[in-house]
């Protein structure tokens, strides 16, 4: 019939395929962040109503579930893809790639999970936003007495404690806590994020939101849990002791790539602030980090995937990528002058987000390493 056609004509392959959806999703995501986001985001970074509206326009563009497998309702993009979507995103909002990727982590822990009902109750409606969903489980890092203990009893977990860090109150629905069970495993399970009192009398409280420099309209709160009888359905997984630990080895060079899209995000202010001023030295300035900020990403994404490479090079590059982020924010407040103080400018909103990607999802290793590029630099 079109013998021409289907001489020429190959579906693409699989490979093929992928790329294309990678770079739709990319596009997306960047017109998005051009049109709505780049004028907004010192708003963005204080008020959660706006926050929220711009959440719910990722959800209604389908970027909510990127790393969860197609097959489970998500995009099914490849650590390696979705790290260049968090780079893009945080050039744009702190605040905004904050926020999505508590939503983003917990999509990713329910898709491994080996709970099938929960699967089926969340993960077709994540990449909408849809059911929103946060997490609070770094607490699981610190040393010493658990600070959330679960007993098990004859209808579930008794859960009691405190969550020190839960980001997105009045923005997600749920969210997944970690808890330490007697015998030190850890267990994960999906909590109300509201404040509820059982009839068993079991209770959760949150906490206004806190005051942070930072992102301060994301919500990020603490919750008080007193024998909060957590229903066996509602667990993901019951992991070894010390699990976090090893998640957090295998995991060090991710949370470097906020910190890289914080340093783009401040030359980008170095940038604009040259076009104004013409002074030779800013661009110089601009031109050495930025080429610095370039090799940190090319050699962070050539380990990213590497079971090879060691720990101790991969956790140098979070080191670096921290070190960049600190060093090309407090660049663009240098060149942006006293204004830098005022809360809306960009350069003091930049600067104060390297100050909470420095710390966020920090190990023992990495506050270590932090220190070091700091007394180097
Ligand atoms: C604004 C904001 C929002 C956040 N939102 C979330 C969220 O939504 N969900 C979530 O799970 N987390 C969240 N976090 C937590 C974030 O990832 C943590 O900041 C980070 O993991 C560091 O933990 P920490 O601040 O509690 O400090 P610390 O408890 O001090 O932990 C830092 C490191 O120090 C070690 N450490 C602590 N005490 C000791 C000690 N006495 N001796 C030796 N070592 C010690 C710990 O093992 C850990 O490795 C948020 C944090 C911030 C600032």
């Amino acid at each position: 019939m079109f013998p021409l056609l289907l001489g020429v004509f190959r579906p693409p392959s699989a490979a093929v395929a992928n790329i294309i959806i990678i770079m739709k999703i990319l596009n997306l995501t960047q017109n998005y962040l051009e049109q709505n986001i780049i004028s907004q985001a010192e708003a963005i970074d204080r008020d959660p109503v706006q926050l929220k509206q711009a959440l719910q326009d990722l959800g209604k563009l389908k970027i909510l579930a990127l790393k969860v497998p197609r097959s489970l309702g998500g995009s099914g993009l490849s650590a390696q893809d979705y790290a260049h979507f968090q780079i893009l995103v945080a050039r744009y909002s702190g605040a905004l790639v904050f926020l999505q990727t508590q939503h983003q982590s917990a999509a990713s822990m329910l898709a491994s999970c080996k709970n099938k009902i929960l699967q089926d109750q969340y993960l077709p409606y994540m990449k909408t936003g849809k059911k929103l969903v946060g997490v609070g489980f770094s607490h699981l890092r610190r040393p010493g007495q658990p600070m959330v203990k679960a007993v098990e009893v004859d209808r579930g977990y008794l859960i009691s404690g405190e969550v020190p860090w839960i980001t997105g109150f009045d923005f997600f629905d749920s969210f997944i806590i970690g808890a330490t069970l007697p015998d030190g495993k850890e267990l994960y399970a999906m909590l109300p994020f509201e404040n509820q009192i059982q009839s068993s009398g079991g209770s959760i409280e949150f906490s206004a939101p806190l005051e942070l420099i930072a992102m301060t309209a994301t919500n990020t709160v603490t919750a008080k849990l007193n024998n909060w009888l957590l229903a066996k359905d509602l667990v993901l997984n019951i992991k070894p002791k010390d699990s976090i630990h090893q998640d957090s080895r295998k995991n060090v060079i991710q949370n470097g790539f906020f910190a890289l899209g914080c340093a783009y995000a401040a030359l980008d202010i170095l940038q604009q602030v040259y076009d104004k001023k013409q002074l030779a030295f800013i661009k110089q300035s601009w031109q050495s980090l930025n080429q610095e900020v370039i090799d940190c990403e090319r050699a962070m994404f050539d380990v990213l995937d590497s079971n090879e490479t060691v720990y101790e090079s991969k956790l140098k590059l979070r080191g670096q990528a921290i070190n960049l982020a600190q060093r090309c924010s407090q660049a663009a407040v240098i060149v942006s002058s006293g204004a830098a103080n005022y809360l809306n400018n960009s350069a003091g909103r930049v600067y104060r987000e390297a100050l909470l990607f420095s710390v966020s999802g920090q190990t023992i290793d990495v506050m270590e390493m932090t220190l070091n590029h700091l007394l180097a630099t």
